[in-house]
Formats: C-alpha cells, sequence, structure tokens
C-alpha cells in the first residue's frame, strides 16, 4: 500500500477534503499491521486513541474550523518520550510495565497541535548505541535492506519515516541517534541546538548532550515539526527562548560558505562508498552557487574518547533512578532484602550495554579518578567546542556552515559490529563532536541513482537551525 504523505502533502490533502484524517490514520494502521512485522520499527500502538483524536479533526474540519498545520498527522514517537498513560519502555526490560504519568512537553505541544500518535518506536535500549540491536525487546531492520541495521538508538523511528509507517516521528539524539539512523535510512534528521527543544519527559540518558528532534521524509517537514516542538519551557531549566525564523526560499546563496573538516576525510576511516556520496553532495553544492572550503577541526579525534567518559558518567547517575522500587517491578513477590532488590530488579532488568555503561560512569566518577577521567574530559569538550567556534567566526573568515558526512560508512549487516564494541563506538565518530559542543545539525540523504543510502550533515552556529534547514531545502528542491 502507497501511503507516501508528508506533513505537508498531508495537511493540503485534509484541506483539499481529499481524504479525512481518521481514514489516513486507519490506512496507517493496516500498513503497520501487513508490513511492520518484517521490519519491527514499533514496539506498541495506541490505535483507540489515535483515530479518536483523528475523528476530532476531521469533525473540526467539517465544522470548517481552521486546523493547525500538523493536525491530524500521524506521527511515531521515539519510546523514551513520554506520553501520559502510555507505556514507556526505552526499550529495557525494567521499564517492561511502566506507563507514562504525564506528557512530554515536546508531547503536549503537539497535543495542542492535534497531532495523532500512532505508537512507541523502538530504540537501542535507554537510546545506548548504534544500531537498535540493544533493544531489551527486538531487534528493527533496515527498510532499504532487511539483512542490515536502521542505526541506533532512534533506529525504531527512521525505520517507520522509511518504511512509510507514518508521517513523520520524533527520535533523541545524545551522540548521533537521530542523524546517524536518518542516514542509514535514506531519510532526514534534524539534531536541534541543546536547548532550543524542551527534554522534559524525555527519559535522561546524558543531561548535557540530549535532544528531541524531528525525523521526517523531507527538509520541509523537519522544519515544521521543529517549529512546533522548539522553545523555552519552565520545566527544563537548559531550554532557551529564541526567534528561528522560516526563511524565506529565496534564501542567499551568494557569499553563503560551506566548510569542510578535513580531519572528516583523513580520520575515521570513511568508507568509499560515503566519500563518494559526500564528494557528490559537495559538488552539488558548488554547482548551486555555494562557495566550498576547507577548514580544520584538530581535535576530532579525541571526541569519541572525551564523549564515552562524559556520557556514561551522566547516564550512570541518571539510571540510578531505576532503583527497582519506582517505576516497576518485575517479579516482586521473590524479594525479601534490599540486595534482592538490586539483583532482581537491576541485575535482570538491564542489558549488558547499560550495565557496562553503569559500571564505566560510576569509574570514572569515582574519587581518586574524577580529575584524571571526568574533570580532563570537560576540558578535552571545551577544546573541541573551540574548535567549532574557531571555525565559524566571522572576523576570523570563517564559514557559514560545516558539511560532513553523517557515519563513517551505509548501513552495516546485522550482528556484523556486536561482537566489537570498539568499532560500534567509532562509527559515531562524525556525529559525537556536534552533541559536545551543543550545536545543531541536520542529516539529509545524498541523492543518488544506486546503492545504500549515505546522509551528510550541515551543522550549523548554535541556534541557528534556519540556516541549515534553508540550505538543506535548497539541496533538497534543486538537485
Ligand atoms: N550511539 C551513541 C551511543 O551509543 C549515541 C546514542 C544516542 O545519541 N542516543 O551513545
Amino acid at each position: 500500500m502507497e501511503l507516501n504523505l508528508t506533513i505537508k502533502k498531508f495537511h493540503e490533502g485534509l484541506q483539499k477534503k481529499e481524504f479525512k484524517a481518521a481514514e489516513i490514520a486507519e490506512d496507517y494502521y493496516r500498513k503497520i499491521a501487513a508490513e511492520d512485522e518484517k521490519i519491527g520499527a514499533y514496539l506498541s500502538l495506541d490505535k483507540t486513541d489515535a483515530i479518536s483524536q483523528a475523528k476530532k479533526v476531521d469533525a473540526d474540519l467539517s465544522a470548517d474550523k481552521e486546523i493547525n498545520f500538523l493536525a491530524g498527522a500521524p506521527l511515531a514517537i521515539k519510546d523514551n518520550i513520554l506520553i501520559e498513560n502510555e507505556t514507556a519502555t526505552a526499550a529495557s526490560k525494567i521499564l517492561k510495565h511502566y506507563r507514562a504519568a504525564y506528557d512530554a512537553t515536546v508531547i503536549k505541544k503537539l497535543k495542542e497541535a492535534d497531532a495523532v500518535f500512532l505508537g512507541k518506536t523502538n530504540l537501542d535500549e535507554f537510546a545506548m548505541g548504534s544500531s537498535t540491536e540493544n533493544s531489551g525487546f527486538k531487534i528493527t531492520h533496515n527498510p532499504r535492506d532487511l539483512e542490515r541495521v536502521p542505526g541506533g538508538s532512534s533506529g525504531g523511528s527512521a525505520a517507520a519515516v522509511a518504511a512509510d509507517l507514518c508521517v513523520a516521528a520524533l527520535g533523541s539524539d545524545t551522540g548521533g541517534s537521530i542523524r546517524q539512523p536518518a542516514g542509514f535510512c535514506r531519510v532526514v534528521g534534524l539534531k536541534p541546538t541543546y536547548g532550543a527543544v524542551s527534554r522534559f519527559g524525555l527519559m535522561a540518558m546524558a543531561s548535557s548532550l540530549d535532544q528531541i528532534g524531528p525525523i521526517t521524509k523531507t527538509v520541509e517537514d523537519a522544519e515544521i515539526l521543529f517549529n512546533a516542538i522548539k522553545g523555552v519551557d519552565s520545566l527544563d531549566s537548559t531550554s532557551v527562548d529564541f526567534k528561528h525564523k522560516i526563511q524565506d526560499p529565496r534564501f542567499k546563496i551568494q557569499g553563503v560558505t560551506i566548510g569542510i573538516p578535513k580531519e572528516y576525510f583523513q580520520e575515521g576511516g570513511l568508507s568509499k562508498e560515503v566519500s563518494g556520496g559526500i564528494d557528490e553532495a559537495i559538488k552539488s553544492f558548488k554547482k548551486l552557487g555555494f562557495e566550498i572550503k576547507e577548514i580544520s577541526l584538530p581535535h576530532t579525534k579525541y571526541a569519541v574518547a572525551c564523549y564515552y567518559i562524559i556520557m556514561p558518567a551522566e547516564a550512570s547517575t541518571n539510571l540510578a533512578r531505576y532503583d527497582g522500587l519506582r517505576y516497576s517491578r518485575i517479579k516482586g513477590e521473590k524479594i525479601t532484602n534490599l540486595k534482592e532488590i538490586y539483583f532482581d530488579q537491576r541485575g535482570e532488568g538491564f542489558g549488558p550495554e547499560v550495565k557496562k555503561r553503569i559500571i564505566l560512569g560510576t569509574f570514572v566518577l569515582s574519587s581518586g579518578y574524577y580529575d584524571a577521567y571526568y574533570a580532563k574530559a570537560q576540558k578535552v569538550r571545551r577544546l573541541i567546542k573551540e574548535d567549532f567556534e574557531k571555525a565559524f567566526d566571522p572576523s576570523a573568515n570563517g564559514v557559514d556552515v560545516i558539511l560532513a558526512p553523517v557515519a563513517p560508512t551505509t548501513a552495516f549487516k546485522i550482528g556484523e559490529k556486536t561482537t566489537d564494541p570498539l568499532e560500534m563506538y567509532l562509527s559515531d565518530i562524525f556525529t559525537i563532536p556536534v552533541n559536545l559542543a551543543g550545536l545543531p545539525a541536520i542529516s539529509i540523504p545524498v541523492k543518488k541513482e544506486s546503492g545504500l543510502p549515505v546522509g551528510f550533515q550541515l551543522i550549523g552556529k548554535a541556534f541557528c537551525e534556519d540556516e541549515i534547514l534553508s540550505i538543506g531545502k535548497q539541496y533538497e528542491n534543486n538537485v
């Protein structure tokens, strides 16, 4: 069944009365029933609420009421984002029976816009991973090649969008989890500036790095969804009020300079297929009239090591709340003392990757090691941030945006990297620096005739989502 709707096409079709919102939601559920068994994008569905929400939008339309751009749009939500009364597992057995007590701020905003939530999507447990193979429940397959991973950790959301099992989705990105799966599945993914979108109601992994963002079929849709969820929130003190403006589609090209970081091509083991794709994208931007300039981000090589100290440190603290007493009980009747609670709940509830990171995080924060690891990593993080500041510095003839690969390789085979964690960690080398620096970046599919999907990223200055989205739209519409 072909639905192939973007948010924009869906909205236009609704307005022209070509279809009803409830019909489209039903069609998506039929499609999910027929096709998701082989993909495994969804962990849970909420048909009753979705259909009744869609009917409400249909009633508004019949009554000739003005409707919001997102009204009735069937979305998929990563299962680490809370929707009141719905299961929220973060793909962890420890939260198998947990139902969210409140809405995340992004959900509240989307509910106010009358969006429809089809269901919750699979991820690496607590968003820790790059392939969705770390889910405590099931593996998600890449719709472009079922033997391959969809990327991670928002693999379920990216697969749902790529397989057209929803119109658009939300994911979260701590070290690449929106952009890398978007790249692997040939869809668009936006990681907003740290602070642009409220994290309230996102299950915290590493609080100084996490951001929620859209995964969509087009750059235009990413912009629509981003505009709906962004903004300051009193429930997240790191959120910021800023004026993101939708750029004029004739956004100036003359004089806009795109930087190409040379280290990304020298380090990180870029595959032939990816470097070929990136060369094509660079050529297209040159043809469009953009100026291309080589730049240097000299501390890139330390980014993965730095991230794998800061992220586990924060995650070990954040995950302490799953103490076996709150949120869920797995088989509580056997338990007679505290030690048993830990073995039973944390021992069985957490998967191996999560345990590894909790142990690592606890170690780097322990007295005697704190300065050598955690404090040092914070200093390295500053150097990485400064690399970007220098590259963008207008007084030093800096560039406007940076173009880079999303991942060193195309989607790998299921099982190919599970036995080599270092190899898996290194696959985030091009996405992690952006989170450490708190910048916005969008992953866009390279337009090419054949082969597996290749994504490129446009990295912007903090709170300049408008620029990367505008330049992304130039590529989307004119190449
Ligand atoms: N793959 C990275 C990790 O495992 C990033 C995950 C994410 O962005 N949530 O930590």
